[in-house]
This record gives structure tokens, C-alpha cells and sequence, in this order.
């Protein structure tokens, strides 16, 4: 019956004992202090400042109870791929089947990717530019996150920020922090939709800005921003001088009444750094392909060389799988349009059901319906609760008692917010709806 459990993340074992036994083994001369080791930790890597959504999952799926026999439920990470109404399309599995079965993809890839593949994601990404992307434009990476280091490397100086939004995507913080930019947070506004507080991005900007970062469709609100908004904010970028960072991991996945227009869309206003993969649309994260692609038709990112350090940081990392890559042109060419459909269906029933549940419970509420990726930010109100006095309290009660498990906000930037990942089997969501409310229910407080 536990067909919801995750198949590959399962919290490693013994991660805090393995470092507690390794102590008891030090030498004490070595702690004698007469020696002065020649390292120390990465600026950025001390400490535990920034929590992973990762360290967090970890630690909920400690909390479980082992003894409880219901399925767990998680509604706390975007990957639906264990579920049956999520398998990916038949023709993505035949791609990388038959270019692995020709043998002729057995060799290291070029360093920005095969020719082939960059050819293709130019050209699917063409189909909604008011302009063209050469191939030349395109870099592959291992999913969206190689990309995200990339260009927060390439960005990177001494002295130098970057704006990121709150509530965000805590795998920004954690590679600004790592490439020494300090961190600006911007507000998105939940009474307005989520939309970003422009007024906040020029206050926070000075000369040592880099760039600000966009999410569209919104992971963790589920927001779709409308074309007048980034057209905004692409004029708001191009007065600062700044480089804008579009994240696209849920390109094209907006099922609500805004249309959904890609940040990419303003290359000409603002150079863009464009960060996309097949991980969210075609449901393969763990095939690890994505892109980042240089939205720049005036050469502004050309002429400062940060194209050229683009490369130069993929030549000393890792390259995508070549057999993958090179099933790339025949996934984004030949995909059926029913897939992406059915798709679509399905998460805006998941997202209504989510909408309209969450509201029934008295101490959640959910600002904004979803309109986009896979998951919603809804706001608790802990007052009204007996013994859970924060979001983190909520999250490891609820994995302990009613086995779901969702994700605290303050992980996010926002306390006392709850993330909840939508993306499951609508049968699936219901359940782990009812026991979030049943959960609420016992813990209310009585008046
Ligand atoms: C999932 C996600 C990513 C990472 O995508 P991968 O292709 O799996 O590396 C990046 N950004 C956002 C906002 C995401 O939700």
C-alpha cells in the first residue's frame, strides 16, 4: 500500500552519528592547537545560516512514525514522477532508449553540449521570441540547478549583491552565498498576487548589483506574473543596469486566467539569463538536462564577456549525460500535445482541489489561487492552535501524526507559511487534505 513513498530520497542513515563517531576517534594532540592547518571552510559554507528544503525534508522524514500503516503523503517536493498519472511521455522514453541502444553516445559531450541538442532547445524556445536565439546562445547543464550555479558563478565578484525574491527558491541563496554575493532580499506580495514589490528592487540596488532573479511560473506561490508586470519589471532592471535571471523550471506550466509569458519574452528591454530543463514539464528530474540560454540581442552580455566566463566555469564541471543530451531534439520536437494537456488538466484540478480544501480549514489560508508550477504558499495562523506555536512546529507534529508532510515557510523566507506540493494523484491530495484538517481539528484551540 506504500506506493507514495519517495523513491530516491530517503533520508541517509546515520548522518549525525557517522560525524559524532569520527569525534571520538580525534587525537588529542591534534586538538592541541600547536599546529596551524592551512584551511578553513569556504566563505559562505560556515555554519547552517541558509536551511536546505532538502535538510528540512530530511529531518520531517525522520519524524515519521514508523508504526503509523497509512501511506505517507508528500505534498513537501515538486517530483511527481513516482505517480502513475505522471509517468512521462512514451516518446521522451524512446528518445533516450534508441540513442543509447546506437552506441554513439558513449563519449564525453562538448562542454556547452551537443550541437545537435543546442539547436533544438534554441529552437524551442524560438517558438514564443519576438526575436531568434542562435544555438550559440544555448549551454546545457545537469538540470536547472547546474544552470543556476553557472550563472550565479559567472556573476560573482568580490563586493558584489544580487536581488532575490521572498518567499524564493533557497538554492539561490545557498550558490549566491557559496560564490560570495551577498544576498538582497525583494519582496513578493501576497495580497497583490504575489506580484513583485518594485518599489523595494530600487531601494535595494546600488552600483554593486548584479542582477535580480524572477521565477515564472512561481515555485513556492504558484503564481503566474501577467506581461505588464515583467514588462515592468524588465524596464525597472534596464534603468539599474542589471542583469535579469529567468527561471523557467515550469515553463509553460500555467493552467489559471493569466496567460503565462516567459521572462525571455524582454530580451530586447534587458539581458536576460534564461534557466529552464525538462525536469518539471516532461516529469524527469532525475534525467538531469536543462539549459541556460543568453536572452541578449543587443550583445550586452556579450560585450562584457560574460558569455566567454560562461563557458570557461562549464569547462570545469561535470557535463550532462551525452545519450541523454542527444535525445534531446527528438523530446522537444516530437512530444505530443495530449501530454502536455493531460498534464495541465491534471495539476489545475490538483491546484483546485488544494484552493478550496486549505480554505475549509479555519487556521490555514491560501491568498491566491495557484495558477502555475506545482506548488502554493497558504498562510498559517499558529494563535489558534494549542502546542504549535511556529510553522516548523506544524510541519514536524503533522509528519509525526498524521504522516504528511509538507513544508515549513520559514525554510522559504516566510515564517509561518506553509509550502504544499500539489503535484500527486488528485486521490492522493485529498487524503493528505483530510488529515491536514483532521490534524488542525484536534490541535484547535477551544474557546
Ligand atoms: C525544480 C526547480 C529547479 C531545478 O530544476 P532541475 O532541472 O531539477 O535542476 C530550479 N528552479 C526552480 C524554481 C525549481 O522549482
Amino acid at each position: 500500500m506504500k506506493i507514495w513513498l519517495f523513491g530516491a530520497l530517503k533520508a541517509p542513515k546515520h548522518r549525525f552519528s557517522t560525524l559524532s563517531s569520527a569525534a571520538k576517534h580525534v587525537d588529542s594532540k591534534m586538538e592541541s592547537g600547536s599546529k596551524k592547518w592551512g584551511f578553513q571552510v569556504k566563505q559562505g559554507m560556515k555554519g547552517a545560516s541558509t536551511p536546505t528544503v532538502r535538510g528540512v525534508l530530511y529531518m520531517l522524514m525522520d519524524s515519521l512514525n514508523k508504526e503509523d500503516n497509512r501511506a505517507v503523503i508528500p505534498l513537501a517536493h515538486g517530483d511527481p514522477s513516482h505517480f502513475p498519472s505522471f509517468r512521462t511521455a512514451a516518446v521522451a522514453e524512446d528518445a533516450v532508449i534508441h540513442s543509447l541502444r546506437s552506441a554513439k553516445y558513449n563519449c564525453y559531450a562538448p562542454t556547452i553540449g551537443l550541437p545537435a541538442a543546442r539547436r533544438a532547445v534554441a529552437e524551442y524556445l524560438n517558438h514564443d521570441l519576438p526575436y531568434k536565439l542562435s544555438p550559440d546562445d544555448v549551454y546545457l547543464t545537469s538540470g536547472c540547478h547546474q544552470a543556476i550555479e553557472t550563472a550565479l558563478a559567472v556573476l560573482g565578484r568580490p563586493g558584489a549583491n544580487i536581488l532575490l525574491p521572498r518567499p524564493g527558491y533557497p538554492y539561490y541563496e545557498a550558490c549566491a552565498s557559496y560564490n560570495g554575493l551577498e544576498i538582497r532580499h525583494f519582496d513578493l506580495l501576497p495580497d497583490k498576487g504575489w506580484a513583485v514589490d518594485l518599489n523595494a528592487i530600487e531601494a535595494l540596488a546600488d552600483d554593486n548589483t548584479v542582477a535580480m532573479v524572477i521565477i515564472n511560473p512561481g515555485n513556492p506561490c504558484g503564481n503566474v506574473f501577467s506581461y505588464e508586470h515583467l514588462k515592468k519589471v524588465a524596464e525597472t532592471a534596464r534603468e539599474l543596469g542589471i542583469v535579469v535571471i529567468g527561471d523557467e523550471a515550469y515553463d509553460k506550466l500555467a493552467f489559471g486566467s493569466t496567460p503565462y509569458v516567459p521572462m525571455r519574452v524582454f530580451g530586447p528591454t534587458v539581458p536576460i539569463l534564461t534557466l529552464g530543463s525538462i525536469s518539471k514539464r516532461w516529469i524527469v528530474p532525475g534525467w538531469r538536462i536543462g539549459w541556460l540560454v543568453t536572452n541578449d540581442p543587443n550583445g550586452i552580455l556579450r560585450n562584457s564577456g560574460i558569455t566567454e566566463s560562461i563557458t570557461k566555469i562549464l569547462e570545469i564541471s561535470s557535463d550532462p549525460t551525452t545519450f541523454v543530451q542527444a535525445a534531446i531534439p527528438e523530446i522537444l520536437e516530437n512530444t505530443k500535445e495530449d501530454f502536455f494537456s493531460k498534464n495541465i488538466c491534471l495539476l489545475r484540478e490538483a491546484a483546485d482541489i488544494c484552493y478550496t480544501r486549505v480554505n475549509e480549514i479555519p487556521c490555514i489560508t491560501c491568498p491566491k489561487k495557484p495558477e502555475g508550477s506545482m506548488a502554493v504558499m497558504v498562510k498559517l495562523n499558529p494563535s489558534m492552535l494549542e502546542n504549535i506555536d511556529d510553522d516548523m512546529e506544524f510541519c514536524v507534529k503533522l509528519a509525526k501524526e498524521e504522516s504528511v508532510l509538507i513544508l515549513p515557510g520559514v525554510v522559504l523566507g516566510l515564517k509561518n507559511w506553509l509550502r504544499i506540493t500539489f503535484a500527486v494523484e488528485p486521490s492522493c491530495l485529498e487524503e493528505g487534505l483530510a488529515r491536514i484538517k483532521a490534524f488542525c481539528q484536534r490541535h484547535a484551540k477551544k474557546h
